[in-house]
């Protein structure tokens, strides 16, 4: 059956995708962006109600458009987010195809490209860029088995409070997603426990600058290695309720209880690591080694900007930071619901090519993978800490596109297009 043909298919329209339009149509190089659902529609039904960008709309934004209904200090709604992308692809129209599902990509044999299946037929391509986004499949780690509590639900489920029985909350993770969701079910008057592991968690504003500009001006989105053991960017921030630092203390003031890393279930009984007061204490060192890096950028800068000493003032470790509790007996402590904030796994099971390690990751550089003609976008650290995150997926599509014109050079390279050099006459 004949298929379509383009140049380059990028599978996927949320903001990658979208980035990834725009380079390509930039450079005039054809090509389609086939989505299964919606633009960017994890930002649409994947997350919970309340959530809004964890960055300023000033940061968290593509550099060809501000958010039209957000001040730039102000905090984009998820579907305000999901508006802006769709607007975007409607600005540099793109050419996205909505509804269409990519089942397989395999490699041609005996010829160059790439048959790419899809829901509605099949279509061939001298490239593919993956562009399914950095949190594909929810993951929740087989600790308590079903029926233990009557509801287990990822963070992904999450949204909102009204969503879950009556009852007490065990909150498993404390990032950005475990720690607003963790707060906003306290703020219902739930009972709530909040299992927390390592984090990050940079002060929202310091010296009057957002933590976003902080990274940014000290060069830190641009790191380009993972901190030790942290597989994705694990920063606990909050645009929530008008933005705030993620501060642990005043979550237990407020009547979180804070356990350590969740371990194990035996019997009815959830047990905890004895790490808490370990993993607090770490994201204090970092939260306070970022103001003493602002400062010395400050002093250096010769820059007039407030100083703020009592963001330096931590206060004392809360009851359940120095005693932690190590088990707990669910039903005794009411626990109707657990939402598992631990994360997402890659899932490129359509991707039939050799792009991947020996762990089944992609093997890539910059997004360019070891399969010439493949390409991955949007993955953590895909080149640096930004990678994930709205502005830096912008920057490393546009590396993507590159190479893709480069190589495309190198594939139109013919020599019969050529006249006879003058060097190539033989002298007589
Ligand atoms: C709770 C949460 C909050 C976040 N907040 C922020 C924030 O404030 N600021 C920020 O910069 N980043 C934030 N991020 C990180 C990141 O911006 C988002 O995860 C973003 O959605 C990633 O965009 P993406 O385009 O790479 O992937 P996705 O948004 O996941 O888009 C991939 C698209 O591919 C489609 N797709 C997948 N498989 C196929 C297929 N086989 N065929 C066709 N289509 C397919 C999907 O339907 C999806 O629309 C947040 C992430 C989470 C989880």
């Amino acid at each position: 059956m004949p298929s379509e043909e383009t140049e380059v298919v990028v599978v996927g329209a949320g903001q990658a995708g979208i980035a990834m339009s725009e380079h390509l149509g930039a450079l005039g190089i054809p090509h389609i962006v086939l989505e299964r659902n919606r633009i960017a529609e994890r930002w649409r039904s994947e997350r919970w109600d309340s959530l809004v960008a964890n960055g300023p709309a000033w940061h968290d934004r593509f550099p060809g458009m501000e958010f039209p209904d957000v001040a730039p200090d102000g905090f984009a709604s998820k579907e305000q987010v999901a508006d802006y992308f769709a607007a975007y692809a409607e600005k540099i129209d793109a050419p996205v195809r909505c509804g269409v599902e990519v089942t397989s990509v395999r490699r041609h044999t005996g010829r160059s490209g790439f048959r790419v299946e899809t829901s509605q037929g099949a279509v061939d391509a001298r490239f593919v860029v993956a562009a399914t986004g950095p949190f594909q499949r929810p993951v929740i780690p087989p600790v308590v088995p079903d029926g233990a509590v009557p509801v287990q639900i990822h963070s992904s489920g999450y949204r909102n409070p009204q969503q879950l029985p009556e009852g007490a909350v065990m909150v498993v993770g404390a990032g950005s997603s475990g720690v607003q969701i963790a707060d906003e079910l306290r703020r219902s008057g739930r009972r709530v426990l909040l299992s927390v592991g390592p984090h990050d968690r940079p002060p929202r504003q310091y010296r009057g600058r957002d933590f976003c500009w902080w990274l940014g001006v000290l060069g830190l989105w641009d790191a380009q290695t993972p901190p030790q053991g942290a597989a994705h960017v694990t920063i606990a921030v909050s645009g929530a309720r008008g933005g705030h630092t993620v501060d642990f203390r005043a979550l237990a003031a407020t009547g979180v209880e804070l356990v350590g890393m969740t371990a194990s279930y035996d019997d009815g009984v959830l047990r905890f690591a004895p790490d808490l007061a370990t993993n607090i204490a770490l994201g204090d060192e970092k939260y306070l080694g970022l103001l003493r890096a602002a400062d010395a950028y400050v002093e250096r800068n010769g820059l007039d900007l407030p100083e703020e000493p009592q963001a330096h003032v931590l206060g004392p470790d809360p009851e359940c930071v120095t005693d932690p509790r190590l088990a707990l007996d669910l039903a005794d402590a009411g626990v109707t619901s657990i939402v598992w904030a631990t994360g997402f796994a890659a899932d490129y099971g359509w991707l039939d090519v050799d792009a991947f390690d020996e762990n089944g990751r992609p093997d890539q550089s910059r997004g360019v993978s070891a399969e010439p003609g493949v390409y991955f976008l949007g993955l953590p650290w895909l080149s640096r800490r930004g990678s994930s995150f709205i502005w830096g997926v912008w920057h490393d599509a546009r590396y993507v596109a590159d190479h893709i014109a480069i190589r495309r050079g190198y594939l139109a390279y013919d020599t019969a297009d050529r006249p006879v050099a003058a060097a190539a006459t033989p002298n007589s």
